[in-house]
């Protein structure tokens, strides 16, 4: 079928709630994806972080495999026997003591958002119903109707209301805005460590060592959500690691699941973690035996190949390159390990025609906003890829300078 067709069948049978670059894809391995005529693309954007670990990793793909040939889904009403070690290698790597497991990222972070409000009535005497959790303007948490209430992107939010109560934003960055919102019904503070969806907003140095002193001061809790920023993007294994920063509960998810299917958790010590019992909480799907198998696999991974340390080196090397472009439609670029920002002048250029210009020179990447242009590479990138991307984004801002309808999508 032609990729028109194929376009247009999206559009007539499903709903409008993306606006996708007009590429159709059909395969993909490692940091390439190829389109339905062939043509190879670099991926620039790994599906914004779930395929952290290119596509189609062989490793991932065998333990997916093994585990099909043993146990599919059984739910947790029974135990099954590979998600206690899951459960024992999240708390491992993260350095935190239980787990509890979702599928998409929203759903942890919704686990973590009851956890901090009953944790809040449990152990620090709050009123019910009165929990309060501090959060970050330009925050990006998912998209339940809970999580868009504290959102204050207006797209977002539009027409989805009545919101639900109980939280409270500072500007984000700002260690003394937070601690000037603590109320003696703040239960937490949830932030971002850096903010993807916001335009990949690193805070100062500092700013979570900080957050975390001053939820030690006010004996409330620091919840982070790592559901893009986790699994080496920035560096470490996790951006908290930047800073003596460990949190409470850490929200993980995207490259959790390797890229294949949807894992996601909610770790934390165990004192948090007790507030959950029988019928508090769950998910049918959650911590199924295969999201086991291929969490665990990730979790190895990450580790065996040393991800982290390579989304430091060649981040750096992504960032002086895309320093190093010398053009005027360029603002700043910002970033952390392979994942990077780069904020256009929106008066010459829209950071969607630049993503048009780049896909037709065999690079995907994925605009947020109007005016930035976000690059998150799968970790196992090859640095030709890498330096092939960067020559393509500039020469993409000279296409895009000089403005052509044939790219409009
Ligand atoms: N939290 C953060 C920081 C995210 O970036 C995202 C998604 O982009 C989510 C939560 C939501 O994850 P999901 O789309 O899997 O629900």
């Amino acid at each position: 079928m032609l990729p028109r067709n194929l376009i247009d069948r999206e559009i007539r049978f499903g709903a409008q709630n993306y606006a996708p670059l007009p590429v159709v894809l059909s395969h993909g391995r490692g940091a390439h994806l190829f389109d339905i005529e062939g043509r190879r693309y670099i991926d620039m954007m790994s599906a914004y972080s779930a395929a952290s670990f290119g596509h189609l990793h062989p490793r991932l793909v065998a333990a997916m495999q093994r585990q099909l040939e043993r146990l599919d889904i059984v739910s947790r009403a029974f135990h099954s026997d590979n998600l206690g070690a899951f459960y024992q290698d999240l708390a491992s790597i993260t350095g935190l003591d239980a787990c509890l497991v979702m599928n998409s990222g929203a759903e942890a972070v919704e686990t973590a958002i009851k956890a901090a409000r009953r944790f809040g009535y449990d152990e620090l005497a709050i009123p019910a119903d009165k929990a309060e959790i501090i959060v970050a303007a330009g925050n990006f948490h998912g998209r339940t109707t809970t999580i868009v209430g504290f959102s204050d992107d207006p797209e977002s939010r539009r027409g989805f209301g009545p919101f639900a109560p109980g939280f409270a934003a500072a500007p984000f960055g700002d260690a003394e805005a937070i601690e000037a919102l603590i109320g003696r019904h703040t239960a937490a503070i949830l932030v971002e460590p850096i903010q993807g969806e916001a335009g990949v907003i690193v805070p100062p140095h500092g700013y979570l060592a900080s957050l975390r002193r001053i939820c030690d001061r006010h004996g409330i809790l620091l919840i982070f959500d790592e559901v893009q920023s986790g699994f080496g993007r920035t560096g470490r294994n996790f951006c908290f690691e930047h800073e003596d920063a460990r949190p409470d509960g850490l929200i993980i998810g995207k490259a959790l699941g390797g890229g294949l299917m949807p894992v996601s958790a909610f770790v934390a010590r165990r004192s948090l973690m007790d507030v959950f019992s029988p019928g508090s909480h769950g998910s049918t799907f959650g911590g199924n035996p295969l999201a086991a198998a291929i969490g665990r696999e990730a979790i190895a991974l990450l580790r065996d190949e040393n991800l982290a340390e390579r989304s430091r080196v060649l981040g750096e090397v992504l960032l002086q390159a895309l320093r190093a472009i010398n053009h005027p439609a360029i603002v700043e670029v910002r970033g952390k390990g392979l994942w990077a920002g780069v904020e256009l002048d929106v008066s010459m250029v829209k950071a969607k025609d630049v993503c048009l210009a780049l896909m037709r020179r065999g690079v995907l990447a994925k605009e947020t906003h109007e005016s930035v242009l976000r690059l998150a590479p799968p970790l196992v990138i090859a640095e030709d890829d890498l330096m092939e991307a960067v020559a393509a984004f500039r020469a993409a801002l000279d296409d895009c300078a000089a403005p052509s309808e044939r790219y409009a999508g």
